[in-house]
């Protein structure tokens, strides 16, 4: 199994997912032969058809928190990688809330598809999970319902999805390190929300982090409409950092963004 990182998705607000103007599966990291599943919103199983991942092979699904785009096609996705329950398998990692659910609202994923994982992890931020060789460590987030993010520490690369978020001293801080940054851009410059980053914010926290990439997706109708490609471009300008809008079915070779890799082969002349 080659490292990638696969969007089965890119869609964030209602607008964009309720019309599928973009897709809204999540994102699949492979590294180590190990195959993670981040956020497994509308269409998990649709796109990764789409885009030849076989959801069979997933090891860890990642649910930052309960929100139908991130959530709601968790069942599937677990029933798709257990065969119904039949061979019980793989590892979740998520927080209380997304199991448990709260007063106000009920968790997506069911107690059935919950017994057919052979683990479920619930964490607060700043922890640290083993998964094979891959240490993933939670981060913090602010989004008005528990959430995290994940910062995934390999053997060869280093990469964070923040998550759904709004700017906070010391979300930068909890990613310091990560070469490839993965960032839910719900807004264009100028539009500000209690709840999501916008291009502005994302500048800001470039600067902190400086990575040797950093990605944003998780679009909404008005990102859409201002061009994530136009937006993209114009971090790029403010940061002097690479910066991509990812597409639908985009796929990306995390080891060209590696530094202990490219130290490696320095290392090997
Ligand atoms: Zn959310």
């Amino acid at each position: 199994m080659q490292p990638q990182i696969i969007f089965l998705g890119t869609g964030g607000d209602c607008f964009v997912v309720g019309k599928q103007l973009r897709a809204s599966g999540g994102i699949i990291i492979r590294a180590n032969d190990m195959q993670f599943h981040i956020d497994p919103g509308p269409g998990s199983v649709v796109r990764a058809m789409q885009y030849d991942v076989n959801l069979r092979e997933n090891t860890c699904i990642l649910l930052s928190h309960n929100h139908i785009n991130h959530a709601s096609d968790i069942n599937a996705v677990i029933s798709s990688m257990t065969h119904g329950g039949l061979d019980k398998k793989g590892v979740l990692i998520t927080n209380k809330t997304a199991v448990e659910g709260n007063e106000d609202i009920s968790p997506m994923i069911t107690h059935y598809y919950m017994g057919c994982l052979e683990r479920i992890i619930t964490a607060l931020p700043d922890q640290r999970i083993g998964v094979g060789d891959i240490e993933i460590k939670t981060t913090p987030t602010k989004h008005g319902i528990e959430n995290i993010g994940f910062k995934f520490v390999t053997p060869d690369f280093t990469l964070s999805y923040i998550s759904d978020t709004v700017n906070f001293t010391g979300l930068a801080e909890a990613h310091k390190g990560s070469e490839i940054l993965i960032m839910n851009v719900v807004n264009p410059s100028g539009v500000s929300s209690k709840i999501n980053l916008n291009s502005d914010d994302v500048v800001e926290i470039i600067k902190k982090i400086k990575p040797k990439l950093a990605i944003i997706q998780h679009f909404g109708i008005k990102m859409i409409n201002a061009d994530p490609m136009y937006e993209a471009r114009e971090i790029q300008k403010k940061t002097d950092t690479q910066v991509i809008a990812a597409k639908d079915g985009m796929v990306i070779n995390p080891l060209s963004y590696s530094s202990s890799l490219r130290q490696k082969k320095l290392d090997s002349f």
